[in-house]
């Protein structure tokens, strides 16, 4: 089974206003390169023995193309002298609008990196604005035409659906752009509203539209509908993609490949654990400095329960005999009546000896999936 390596990169220009993730705003050249020696030494001592072939490289943030590609290169190379990575790699860089050049995309070309993740959002500027993203829709698609001249044919659009105030009008507006952009891959989400964010202070003092349920499922069926007319597949439930180009890396969390994770608040799992480093960057480069663990969680997880609500993420679903034949057990057995349950509120549906979602439990799917854990 070959691994996937995933690299955290924290550095943003700003913070936007629904952001959960690890960040930090971008403050002085000096700390970043602090940051890049770091991860570059925790690459170099492992605590993972990884004796899999690695067949994906994923540059997560934060913002990786914040980093020059002196210093993207730095990171790769500690990767190379430490993991075996197939020739036929996928590498892939989250960038974000306005954060790149001409020069920059040719050189991380040149490095290696040939698929590209790109945070559109929307093409919306009023919401642009009130999400903070720090860039406007003309950003986007001046950064996306930089992509294609340098030669990126592996391009993925972030888009985020129910947004406060979105009309289906203007989504559907958002997803017609995009088509006609025509990159491979789209990742498409429903809003999430995290406690602690600029927004959900927001929504809270009534500042903005409270998000419509509702509304926010009728663009989910306005999406499966649009983009299936436009020959991208759904292969997971936020994922769709021209053939040949589903994520190779993502798909290695649904499928319980290991991944490898550095830097900051990296995940990684090996195969029978999770693991999980230090969430704030300051104290990850000091612990780094003084060659401590930077590991700040550990769990062996139930992975026949995993595989599971993992599984029914991907659009083919489960195969019964493989779980049958990795776990020694019958799911169907194992989860009588709750996947009975499940059936008759029309949420999976069994067939061919698989069970997958239906239209509605995609919709549904976190009440799916906690049925499970
Ligand atoms: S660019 Fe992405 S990671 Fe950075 S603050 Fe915005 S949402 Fe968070």
């Amino acid at each position: 089974m070959s691994a996937g390596i995933y690299l955290h990169i924290p550095f943003c220009k700003s913070r936007c206003s629904y952001c959960d993730f690890a960040t930090d705003v971008w403050r002085s050249s000096n700390a970043v390169e602090r940051y890049v020696d770091a991860i570059c030494s925790e690459v170099r001592n492992s605590k993972f023995e990884i004796r899999n072939l690695a067949d994906t490289i994923y540059f997560g943030g934060g913002t990786p193309s914040l980093l020059n590609p002196a210093q993207i290169e730095k990171i790769l190379n500690s990767v190379l002298s430490e993991f075996s990575v197939a020739n036929e790699c996928e590498i892939t860089m989250e960038m974000n609008p306005a954060t790149v050049t001409p020069e920059s995309l040719a050189a991380y070309r040149a490095l290696g990196v040939n698929r590209a993740s790109f945070g559109v959002q929307t093409f919306d500027d009023r919401a642009l604005k009130l999400l903070a993203r720090g860039h406007d829709a003309n950003d986007a698609r001046l950064t996306f035409k930089m992509l294609r001249d340098a030669g990126f044919d592996n391009v993925s659009f972030d888009l985020i659906a129910g947004l406060p105030g979105q009309t289906l009008d203007v989504w559907q507006r958002n997803l017609a752009e995009a088509i006609a952009m025509s990159p491979e891959h789209l990742s498409l989400y429903l809003l999430e509203i995290h406690e602690g964010t600029p927004l959900a202070e927001q929504l809270r003092s009534n500042r903005q539209p409270q998000p419509d349920p509702e509304l926010a499922a009728e663009m989910y069926e306005v999406m499966l509908d649009r983009l299936s007319a436009a020959g991208y597949k759904q292969y997971e439930i936020s994922n769709f993609s021209k053939p040949g180009y589903e994520s190779r890396h993502n798909s290695k969390y649904w499928t319980l490949d290991p991944v490898f994770g550095f830097g900051v608040s990296a995940h990684s799992f090996d195969g029978e654990q999770r693991y999980a480093n230090e969430r704030d960057t300051a104290k990850y480069v000091e612990l780094i400095g003084n060659r401590a663990s930077t590991e700040n969680y550990r769990e062996t997880i139930d992975i026949a329960s995993e595989y599971v609500f993992l599984g029914l993420r991907l659009e083919n679903g489960i195969d019964l005999r493989q779980y049958r034949e990795r776990f020694g057990k019958d799911l169907l057995a194992r989860y009588r009546d709750e996947i009975e349950l499940l059936r008759d509120s029309g949420l999976v549906e069994i067939a061919d000896d698989r069970i997958k979602l239906t239209r509605k439990g995609k919709l549904y799917s976190n009440e799916v999936f906690a049925v499970f854990v």
